[in-house]
């Protein structure tokens, strides 16, 4: 009886544990995770920002044509306004990745929607438009997002591809992130470490250095995630 009663307790947490973090989980609230396969696009999108090192990213990008998604949390982005309009007059779409990057599980309803409220204000005033997209700190979701991203217009995005950019060196980086990626991929990099000031993202833009050029060689175009997840191709899901 103890046994069966600690089985089913497990697989309550195990259905939990996917619902919160699972790429393609819509336990919690709607969640896109890639886009269709065709055309042969990519969306690039980045978290943790705006920060310090963002500006060098962009010149990164515009060298190559590339536009991206930038999902920046509420307190760098009141830090940092120049930046966040500067995303914006390049072209990129901006999402909101929480105001101070908590980690949403076991958290009260009212907790999340302050976060994700606060951050939603503020990256609309700093940019002149309201994020479409929302992305859970840690890709973890919870109760309680779901009528807080229905009131906003916000819809919840994981990614195909985490490059783990926080952790590895950019070799490491290349290795990890290019044999998994396929058309219609969201893959997610980092403009920013949390919430930590002046971050080195120095991996993130080496191994972007790398993979740009392979990309575009390869035939891929770069897509925000609105245009991404708008274009008619072959649905993926
Ligand atoms: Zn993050």
């Amino acid at each position: 009886m103890i046994a069966e009663t600690a089985g089913a307790l497990l697989g309550a947490a195990g259905v939990l544990a996917w619902g919160a973090r699972g790429r393609s989980a819509q336990l919690f609230c709607p969640s896109v995770w890639r886009g269709p396969k065709t055309p042969r696009a990519l969306a690039l999108t980045f978290d943790d920002g705006p920060s310090e090192s963002t500006l060098d990213l962009l010149s990164l990008l515009h060298t190559y044509g590339v536009r991206a998604t930038f999902f920046q949390l509420g307190h760098h982005a009141r830090r940092l306004p120049r930046t966040v309009r500067r995303c914006v007059e390049e072209g990129h779409e901006l999402g909101n990745h929480s105001d101070r990057h908590h980690g949403l599980w076991l958290r009260s309803p009212q907790f999340i929607r302050d976060e994700i409220e606060r951050a939603q204000e503020s990256i609309a005033r700093l940019s002149g438009a309201a994020p479409r997209w929302f992305r859970a700190p840690y890709g973890v979701r919870w109760f309680g997002l779901r009528p807080v991203l229905r009131q906003l217009g916000l819809t919840h995005a994981a990614w195909s591809v985490l490059a783990r950019d926080y952790a590895l060196d950019a070799a490491g980086i290349v290795n990890h992130v290019g044999p998994r990626v396929r058309a219609g991929a969201i893959l997610c990099f980092h403009d920013g470490r949390g919430m930590r000031h002046s971050p080195d993202i120095s991996a993130t833009l080496g191994a972007l250095e790398t993979l740009l050029p392979r990309w575009l060689d390869e035939g891929y175009e770069f897509l925000t995630l609105s245009e991404l997840m708008q274009t008619g191709g072959e649905a993926a899901q």
